[in-house]
């Protein structure tokens, strides 16, 4: 079953699809942050309710709309008059403007789309995660693959797009994997993690072979960025943000070079 609809058949509803794609990365924005928030903290991050970080009053629902409600009380707690730092504000933004943006650069509401946005949502929870804690969680990883089975029912290119994702995961994980623990046995005593091995087998899914080789050249580049980051600011390597980037950017040329040719 495939599906498809061109996204400026009826330019007015383009533009409004538009619109409404960056209010929903707002919305997804505000609520992946606070569930990495609360990942990262151990609570419960479905049934839990958001507070104030400062006094700890309950946020009611008129505190909590994306944006607004940020601009609205001038970046500051209702109940104690607190500054909220901007944070969220501009993840929330960020992400908005990524949800519009890929599906402008799309030009089609399908299952390609609807993965790619699903995956940048994802993408922000586990980088601020890894970037708080230094631990990428599994659960974001079982979202990724969950995203991966639903969207690739839904795909016209289905057989190869399975074939070449899983052969790329196998490689690059057996490659990185390899690396790892290469690292580790020179830095002796330091502690190893294979988060970024995991995180980049379930991302090479939904890259074919083309993507794959992009992202992890883009991926190099930022992960050198980051590390170099992490050192200036004497903190342990963060590897999701850097990976996520550079697969999130090789979405981008793959939708934008088509767009630039044209
Ligand atoms: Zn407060």
């Amino acid at each position: 079953m495939t599906f498809s609809y061109p996204l400026f058949e009826i330019p007015f509803v383009g533009i409004y699809l538009i619109i409404l794609a960056f209010m929903f990365g707002a919305v997804f924005a505000s609520f992946i942050t606070c569930a990495a928030w609360r990942v990262v903290r151990n609570e419960d991050w479905i049934r839990g309710h958001s507070h104030c970080d400062t006094c700890g009053h309950e946020l009611s629902t008129a505190d909590l709309f994306p944006v607004i409600s940020y601009i609205a009380l001038k970046g500051k707690c209702r109940y104690c008059g607190s500054k909220v730092p901007p944070r969220d504000l501009i993840f929330e933004i960020l992400l908005g403007l990524l949800f519009a943006g890929t599906l402008a650069l799309h030009g089609s509401v399908d299952a390609v789309v609807v993965a790619v946005l699903a995956l940048e949502m994802l993408l922000l929870g586990l980088s601020l995660a890894d970037w708080d804690s230094g631990v990428i969680p599994d659960g974001f990883l079982v979202a990724i693959l969950v995203v991966w089975i639903i969207t690739a029912g839904f795909r016209n290119d289905i057989q190869q797009f399975a074939i070449e994702g899983i052969i790329s995961s196998a490689c690059l994980g057996v490659l990185m994997a390899l690396a790892t623990a290469i690292i580790g046995k020179i830095n002796k005593g330091s502690k190893v993690s294979y988060g970024p091995v995991k995180l980049a087998m379930c991302l090479m899914l939904f890259l074919g072979f083309k993507g794959s080789v992009m992202a992890v050249s883009i991926s190099l580049v930022t992960g050198i960025v980051f590390a170099l980051v992490c050192k200036s600011k004497k903190r342990a390597l963060s590897l999701a943000p850097a990976i996520s980037i550079g697969v999130i950017l090789a979405f981008i040329v793959k939708d934008a070079l088509p767009f630039f040719i044209r």
